[in-house]
């Protein structure tokens, strides 16, 4: 079961090789094996999961069944699920029961599927190491002295150490698909908009995605399907026609070895540049040779104000994070301090308490950036950097059908690493953020190793709502080589 495929893993549901507890059962009792070292699950709680399953496995017997149902399935513990423990990986929630579910975690319950756990993440997913967690560090199961990425983390060295069989995420500047290129998996962002955000804990609103991380494209799509879908309760939820992600993957050509002829790749020449290490540069340049071989065309695009997208973004972000930061006060839910003379002491001790450093950091840097007199100066330049790095794609879009790159500028680093300099971390996130500005669809999946066998990812970036052909590009690249298929030993 450890390698199957979601079809595979429905497949042996439906033709009753496997009951949905015995196949739960499997991956809890990995769980069980692995997650001290790991550190991937925040809860794990065997008795409500196995009620789930043994409720999909009433469903399957009477013929009910959707793609998912009986599937176990990792949840980042950015989405609340009523009657679960959900923390965002924080002091201020580690007491919070949320009562209700995300809708993201409705749609998962409404197509049958088993919720496995929720995973560790980056503090409110601050963080590209998922070193910010107050649950600590999660290990990359690649080498469990080197961080796995972040702030998905948890749902990435979940999945890459066949713990669970796939994991919902969230990407605000790269948190589903950095951490996919360093732990070797498939991580899709899609278009914002397209999965509601409805009870999944805001970040930075404008920027914030759900999204999938999974062993191939081809999962990523039965994962979407279920994902994606307008939902009044989120104002940013996109009313966008419902579509079945898996329909396009098949070869778009007659020719079976060209498989992807026609297809328009744009090679951004910058991130090609200073920055990049030579061990991630050399797989990527052959992931394109790769994409030349399989019928696609190469081409040069340009992205000249994406050099902007890091400032830029670490205003926005942490401008919107001090916003949706200020309900935790204490005084509804989540942490309160034991001892305050007044009203204010109890706000200022409970968060003082409650936060970590880094979303002290971005808190600060919000309300700074944000006050009067400097909003113009920071606040408002950024969102006009924002439009140049849209327009940027848009030019882009004129000449390729889709823009590719490296998706981290290293493979995975140590544990430590980086911890203690903000913006060698931020730098992590350098070829991904753009895409978050732009609010575009974004992959990356792995296209080989680097320095000490550690894997390296391919970013592609699609225009508005091209998720179904994105995944196609992707799973002919996968039809065609193995890295998606490799997993680390010893877990
Ligand atoms: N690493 C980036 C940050 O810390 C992005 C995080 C994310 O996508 N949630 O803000």
């Amino acid at each position: 079961m450890l390698n199957l495929s979601l079809k595979q893993l429905s497949d042996s549901l439906a033709a009753k090789q496997v009951s949905s507890v015995e196949m739960t059962r499997f991956f809890l009792d990995r769980i069980a094996k692995h997650n001290d070292e790991l550190n991937a699950f925040i809860t794990v709680d065997e008795e409500k999961t196995l009620a789930q399953a043994a409720a999909a496995d009433a469903r399957i017997a009477k013929g009910d069944v959707a793609p998912l149902t009986g599937i176990p399935v990792a949840h980042k513990d950015i989405f609340c699920a009523r009657g679960w423990l959900t923390t965002c990986a924080s002091k201020m929630l580690s007491n919070f029961i949320a009562p209700y579910d995300a809708h993201v975690i409705s749609r998962f319950n409404d197509a049958g599927a088993v919720m496995l756990g929720k995973t560790n993440m980056d503090e409110f997913a601050m963080g590209s190491s998922n070193e910010t967690s107050f649950y600590g560090p999660v290990k990359n199961p690649w080498d469990m002295t080197r961080v796995p990425g972040g702030s998905s983390g948890g749902s990435a060295a979940a999945v890459a150490a066949r713990i669970a069989p796939v994991a919902t995420a969230t990407d605000t500047g790269g948190s589903i698909r950095q951490p996919a290129a360093l732990t070797g998996l498939t991580g899709l962002k899609p278009t914002y908009g397209l999965v509601s955000r409805y009870g999944m804990i805001a970040f930075a609103s404008s920027l914030d995605q759900g999204g999938v991380l999974s062993k191939s494209a081809e999962d990523a799509a039965l994962v979407l399907n279920v994902m994606a879908g307008f939902d009044a309760r989120d104002s940013t939820s996109i009313e966008h026609a419902p579509e079945d992600y898996t329909r396009d993957l098949r070869s778009t050509s007659a020719d079976p070895a060209q498989p992807l002829a026609g297809l328009r790749v744009g090679v951004v020449k910058e991130h090609f540049g200073a920055g990049l290490s030579a061990d991630v540069g050399g797989p990527v340049q052959a992931a394109l040779e790769q994409f030349r071989k399989l019928g696609a065309t190469l081409v040069d695009v340009s992205t000249p104000s994406a050099k902007l997208a890091v400032p830029a973004y670490y205003v926005i972000a942490p401008a919107e994070a001090s916003s949706n930061l200020s309900r935790f006060d204490g005084a509804r839910y989540g942490h309160r301090a034991a001892d305050y003379r007044d009203l204010a002491e109890m706000y200022s001790k409970s968060r003082a308490e409650g936060f970590g450093s880094e979303v002290k950091r971005r808190i600060l840097i919000g309300a700074y950036v944000l006050s009067h007199g400097y909003y113009d100066a920071y606040y408002v330049k950024a969102q006009k950097i924002r439009r140049l790095i849209a327009n940027d794609f848009a030019a882009a879009f004129a000449q390729c059908d889709i823009v590719v790159g490296p998706t981290s500028p290293t493979v995975a680093f140590p544990l430590g690493a980086k911890a203690s300099d903000p913006v060698q971390m931020y730098l992590n996130d350098i070829y991904t953020i753009p895409a978050n500005l732009a609010g575009l669809p974004a992959m990356s999946i792995p296209c080989g190793f680097g320095e000490h066998g550690l894997p390296v990812g391919l970013h592609m970036v699609g225009n508005y709502f091209a998720e179904a052909q994105m995944l196609n590009i992707a799973h002919q690249y996968q039809l065609a080589t193995d890295w998606h298929a490799r997993a680390p030993e010893g877990v």
